[in-house]
């Protein structure tokens, strides 16, 4: 008996501290796996340079995105830096019922969210490869006074702490490698027992 069941996609959420280079990591994994669907965010930041609506993420208002939690049309969301970022639900439930692998880069807040309505999401935490790195990362952007870069630095550290919380971490120590450990992550949990006990169906 073959079966022709549809087996659902598998939930990937990634998030790390501020400098641990989430966005470039994002970008090659896309790149490498064409077939996984990244969730696009919906924000009350202004779009920057070259963002494009619908594609990096959904502009809104804050009143329009305070709608949206109203009418429980988000997943998760967080208020970062002042802004409100949060996950359209329906894209991730249509994408997943669909077979699709579903890649979420928010924050550590909207994180835990997720965890609690996905227990079975793999979480990944990306960190840079030293405090030595970070330090020179953050001062790097040249923008940073000492008071700044004390607090940014500091607030990374306690981010770290967060890691007990998910269950891979990444080192970017080179943003190819750091895509392989990923993909390696993504192969292995579809190897998972508990996720292929239809296979038995099948004997
Ligand atoms: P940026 O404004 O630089 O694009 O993103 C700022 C922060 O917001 C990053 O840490 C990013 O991971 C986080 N972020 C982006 N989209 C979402 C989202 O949908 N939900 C949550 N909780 N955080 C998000």
């Amino acid at each position: 008996m073959s079966s022709q069941v549809q087996r659902p996609g598998l939930l990937f959420v990634l998030s790390g501290p501020s400098g641990a280079g989430k966005g470039t990591v994002c970008k090659a994994l896309l790149q490498r796996e064409r077939e996984m669907k990244l969730s696009v965010s919906v924000t009350t930041r202004a779009p920057r340079e070259g963002e494009r609506e619908g594609v990096n993420y959904f502009f809104r208002s804050v009143e329009q995105f305070k709608a949206m939690i109203e009418a429980d049309e988000l997943l998760e969301w967080a208020k970062v830096y002042e802004n409100y970022y949060g996950t359209p639900k329906t894209f991730v439930a249509e994408q997943l019922a669909a077979g699709y692998d579903v890649f979420l880069e928010i924050d550590i807040q909207g994180a835990l969210q997720v965890k609690r309505r996905f227990p079975d999401g793999v979480f990944l935490f990306l960190i840079p490869p030293s405090a030595a790195e970070l330090q020179s990362r953050i001062l790097g952007r040249g923008t940073e006074t000492d008071d700044s870069f004390r607090l940014r630095f500091g607030a990374a550290r306690e981010e770290l702490q967060m890691m007990r919380e998910y269950n891979y971490v990444i080192v970017n120590d080179q943003v190819d490698r750091a895509v392989s450990r990923i993909l390696s992550i993504m192969e292995a949990e579809h190897c998972r027992v508990k996720r292929n006990l239809y296979l038995l169906n099948e004997w």
